[in-house]
């Protein structure tokens, strides 16, 4: 309203004063190219001032026309940005929701529309690789490591696709270089401690697990259990190489994680090895405490020899003293006194071993090998001992190492499961039953429990069962 009034009150000034002009006195007379025109003062400037709008009314016309197609090509090329980038988010939907051709048919478009390979080139590789064109995800991830801003995103591709193809060295190389390029980021510490502790370079894979540690890229437990088992799995290479280490190294190992019986065993061979057996055998009772092995009953008797088997089994007696309870400790206790000809002291003893409900119960193979020997050896009774045997064959297995990640048994410890290769995956238990094995084009149920996988422990030192 202000507005219009304001514009009629220009209006009003501009005519008043145009009639005020065309009423002054004075006349002009010009004279141009033999044409003669007389006015007076006021129409003349009146008509300049006509003259002076109509012009820049023509110069605002023509600045129009000559910026209108910058303009319009900036609105136009906003437009494709806006419709780029939407195809990119639409694209990065459809990858993470797993859909193949939506996530190409986003990308192409993203591609054609942003003219920002960076952001595109992602998008491409992961749409390429959902449709299992592995060939073109690594062209792409290769392209990016041309650029600084999505090299690291492209080695982190191609470590990826070299892990699946199994291609450790390719990784390893793939990692070292992210390594170089981002030495804290947790992914980097994690893949290149796992790649380079499989490739034998055990300093770097420590020194990976150290920085690891110190960003929290681990929970603190699992990075206290991964560094006993490097350490053992040094201790190891460094007896093989007859280096005076390993013993340090060992105890080291069992000191972070006491319930690693691989380690106190170990420690204990190295000790019996070195004719310190009073100090092996100490290790082997704290190790018994936390994790009861039957190897250790073998080497605690190498460790403190006894002159005969009454003496063994009191030796057992302090052996065992950390862990009466224990199903081992009672094994231990009844193997030895069937040696001794105690039969009611074994008896007693296959008895708790067995289980909450007894010999009448479940009890394991060991316990009904055992039951079948004392029989035998206390009664004469074959008729009995070949009933425990037949049990023995359809009973629950003894513990063994057993990869938890994939179930498969090995014969000895070792850094990582020979089937699987994951790393500290055996733990001493007992073996899952297995499923039916598919063998040729048939299923056969080979027995009602039939032998679990067994692989021999990997490419590492392992510990000799029969050292
Ligand atoms: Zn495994």
């Amino acid at each position: 309203m202000i507005r219009i009034a304001l514009f009629c009150l220009k209006v009003g000034v501009v005519v008043a004063l145009a009639f005020w002009l065309a009423e002054r006195p004075g006349d002009v007379s010009v004279e141009w190219l033999g044409y003669r025109m007389d006015t007076t003062v006021g129409v003349l400037l009146l008509a300049v001032a006509v003259v002076a709008g109509l012009a820049a009314l023509a110069y605002r016309f023509w600045r129009f026309l000559y910026r209108s197609p910058r303009d319009l090509g900036r609105r136009v090329q906003t437009g494709r940005r806006r419709r780029g980038y939407k195809a990119l988010t639409q694209g990065m939907v459809a990858v993470a929701a797993g859909e193949p051709d939506e996530a190409a048919r986003w990308s192409r478009k993203a591609d054609a529309l942003l003219d920002e390979p960076p952001l595109t080139m992602l998008l491409s590789a992961q749409a390429a690789q959902l449709n299992g064109d592995e060939a073109a995800a690594k062209r792409y991830f290769n392209a990016m490591l041309e650029n600084p801003e999505t090299r690291f995103l492209g080695l982190r591709g191609l470590l990826n696709q070299a892990l699946r193809a199994g291609d450790q060295t390719a990784a390893l190389e793939y990692v070292r270089q992210a390594h170089g390029m981002r030495p804290r980021t947790p992914w980097v510490l994690t893949s290149l401690f796992d790649l380079s502790e499989r490739h034998g370079d055990l300093d770097t894979a420590e020194r990976a697990l150290r920085d690891a540690t110190r960003i929290k890229a681990l929970p603190a437990p699992e990075a206290t259990r991964h560094r006993a088992v490097l350490l053992l799995e040094r201790a190891m290479a460094a007896r093989a190489a007859e280096d005076p280490g390993a013993v340090k190294q060992a105890h080291e190992a069992r000191r972070l994680a006491p319930d690693l019986a691989a380690a106190g065993i170990f420690e204990a061979e190295l000790l019996i090895a070195a004719g310190k057996g009073r100090k092996a055998a100490r290790v082997l009772e704290e190790t018994w405490a936390q994790a009861p092995h039957p190897d250790m009953v073998r080497l605690y008797l190498q460790a403190l020899p006894a002159d005969d088997d009454l003496g063994r089994l009191k030796r057992l007696g302090k052996l065992t003293a950390g862990r009466t309870e224990h199903p081992e400790s009672h094994l231990a206790l009844a193997r030895a006194a069937l040696d001794a000809k105690l039969w009611g002291e074994a008896r007693r003893h296959l008895i708790v071993a067995a289980g909450p409900e007894g010999l009448d119960g479940a009890p394991s193979e060991s316990v009904c090998r055992l039951m079948a020997a004392l029989e035998e050896a206390e009664h004469d009774n074959m008729a009995a001992a070949r009933v425990w045997l037949d049990r023995a064959a359809t009973a629950a297995a003894d513990p063994g190492w057993v990869c938890r990640i994939c179930g498969a048994v090995a014969e000895a410890w070792s850094a990582r499961c020979g089937a699987c290769e994951a790393f500290d995956g055996l733990r001493w238990q007992q073996p899952p039953r297995v499923v039916p094995a598919v063998i040729g084009s048939k299923t056969e149920i080979a027995g009602e429990l039939a032998p679990p996988v067994t692989t021999t422990g990997a490419n590492l030192p392992a510990i000799q069962n029969d050292a």
